[in-house]
């Protein structure tokens, strides 16, 4: 049996400024910043990176992005690309999030250039697929993530696959208080791991990480994360506090 490490990833969202990050980030890595047991990365908004970065630095907290723009320069106003991330020393980046698939119209096509485009960079893309409140209530859950799965990781090889990491993230428990069963959650990341077998593998798909993301917080995540395909949490509003974030940290030191 492959032993995966437990991974858990702040998504700070829009919030923080370059100095509270600053702040959030330095309580943050006295507390874990050497805690071998489990994956942490921080995922501050892009304005906060360079003020965050060199706090990592000799510390086993990894930085990431929310977002990245597949092109690596050109006339796209306003974003960000791959290169410019890992000039932050960034090693993670979030892509295909809700928020950004909701609000920002991104399909999944788009997400899959970036996908592309972040492990030709040597990024690990944190891919986050999930149903809607009406679409599980249809019954087609299972559907939406295998469509956004597939779709998401058209083209990447098997040798890229094994650095990626999934998020399985019901967009109804995102920010809701609304937690996840730990028996839907667990149907959905067994499906996920059974279609990444298809994809890649027995021996790649035991060893990509699947991150619940739905109001994980420091009560709920021992139960979640005792799961056996559950190798994580991508953590929005909880992680915007050192107290609840090294809790869940904690948490998954303790489930591994
Ligand atoms: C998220 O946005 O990725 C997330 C999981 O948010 P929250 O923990 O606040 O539900």
């Amino acid at each position: 049996m492959i032993l995966r490490k437990k991974l858990i990833a702040g998504n700070w969202k829009m919030n923080k400024t370059g100095a509270e990050a600053l702040a959030l980030v330095q309580e943050i890595a006295t507390a874990i910043g050497k805690q071998p047991d489990v994956e942490v990365v921080i995922c501050p908004p892009f304005t906060a990176l360079a003020s965050v970065a060199p706090v990592l630095d000799g510390t086993l907290l990894k930085l990431g992005a929310q977002n990245m723009h597949p092109e690596a320069g050109g006339a796209f106003t306003g974003e960000i690309s791959a290169p410019m991330l890992r000039s932050f020393f960034a090693t993670h980046v979030i892509l295909g999030h809700s928020e950004r698939r909701a609000y920002f119209g991104e399909t999944d096509t788009f997400i899959n250039q970036k996908v592309l485009s972040a492990l030709k960079n040597q990024l690990r893309p944190i891919l986050c697929v999930g149903e809607t409140l009406a679409e599980r209530e249809s019954g087609s859950t299972l559907k939406v993530v295998q469509t956004q799965t597939e779709k998401g990781l058209e083209g990447v090889s098997k040798e890229q696959a094994a650095s990626l990491i999934v998020a399985y993230e019901p967009v109804w428990a995102i920010g809701t208080g609304k937690v996840a069963t730990t028996e839907q959650a667990q149907e959905v990341h067994a499906f996920i791991r059974d279609l990444l077998t298809k994809l890649f593998g027995e021996a790649i798909a035991q060893k990509v990480r699947i991150l619940y993301g739905g109001s994980m917080k420091p009560a709920n995540a021992p139960e979640l994360l005792a799961q056996k395909d559950i190798d994580g949490g991508l953590i929005g509003g909880a992680a915007l506090e050192a107290r609840s974030f090294i809790e869940l940290v904690k948490a998954a030191a303790a489930a591994k």
